[in-house]
């Protein structure tokens, strides 16, 4: 669904994604790891084109986004993405977070929006808090409205920016609940984390990146017990 070929992206003359390829099947979950500063984040916000690439192709079905005529709007309609600081609308109440994107954006009418909103926030056990404010919810249960939102747009691709990272430790397991039961709805997930037992339980493939390369990628196991480059190796050590 996604292919990412030679991808580059500076910033001036910094150089934050060197030589970026890899692809992602539909359907399936593919987890980044890799030491900070490594491009992680701005390797997904080129997927969705929060940045525009500076070398290479980002192809979606075929098609290279980042080619003149692409329809950016339809794209981005297609990919969503969940990121670290839950990024609700503050003035909103829960309902509202998930419904205007559906209707400013899919032209989904009040009453349809209201109704794929209350699904989702059902799935991620939100419902009983529709009217509530971001401010009066915890972290986590931010973070289940932020996802429920994404899911309401019905993307073909959900991409995660250290969605637990902000999070105090109690909160983590209910996201991680949440995102590893959307794992098995045949939604396309790329998620960039830290939760090493997470991604190896949750994965189709793992992608290992520092320094604006990809050193190693495979499947969970070829990665996370048998690393075979010495940077994953020792970055891995940190997390036993
Ligand atoms: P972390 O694990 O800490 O989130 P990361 O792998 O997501 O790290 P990035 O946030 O993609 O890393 O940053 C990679 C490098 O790009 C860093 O050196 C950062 O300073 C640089 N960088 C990111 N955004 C910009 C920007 N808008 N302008 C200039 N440099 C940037
Ligand atoms: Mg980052």
């Amino acid at each position: 669904i996604i292919s990412v070929n030679h991808l580059q992206k500076s910033y001036g003359d910094h150089q934050v994604l060197r030589d970026i390829t890899f692809d992602v099947k539909k359907g399936e979950i593919v987890s980044i790891i890799g030491p900070s500063g490594g491009g992680k984040s701005t390797m997904l916000r080129c997927i969705n084109l929060l940045e525009e690439p500076t070398g290479g192709e980002i192809n979606f079905n075929g098609s290279d986004i980042t080619k003149p005529g692409f329809n950016r709007n339809d794209y981005r309609s297609k990919v969503g993405m969940v990121f670290q600081q839950f990024d609700l609308f503050e003035n909103k109440n829960v309902l509202q977070n998930c419904m205007i994107g559906q209707e400013l954006v899919l032209k989904r009418s009040k009453e349809e929006a209201k109704k794929i909103a209350l699904e989702n926030l059902k799935k991620v056990g939100m419902d009983p808090f529709v009217d509530a404010k971001p401010k009066q919810l915890s972290g986590g249960q931010q973070q289940r409205v932020a996802i429920a939102r994404a899911i309401s747009m019905n993307p073909d691709v959900l991409l995660f920016d250290e969605p637990t990272s902000a999070l105090d430790p109690e909160m983590v397991g209910e996201v991680l609940d949440v995102m590893q039961k959307l794992a098995t709805t045949g939604l396309t997930m790329i998620i960039v984390t830290h939760e090493m037992a997470f991604a190896k339980h949750v994965s189709d493939k793992v992608i290992f990146m520092s320094d604006g390369v990809i050193t190693e990628q495979g499947s969970p196991e070829d990665i996370f017990d048998h690393p075979q480059e010495e940077k994953t190796q020792k970055f891995l050590r940190n997390f036993r």
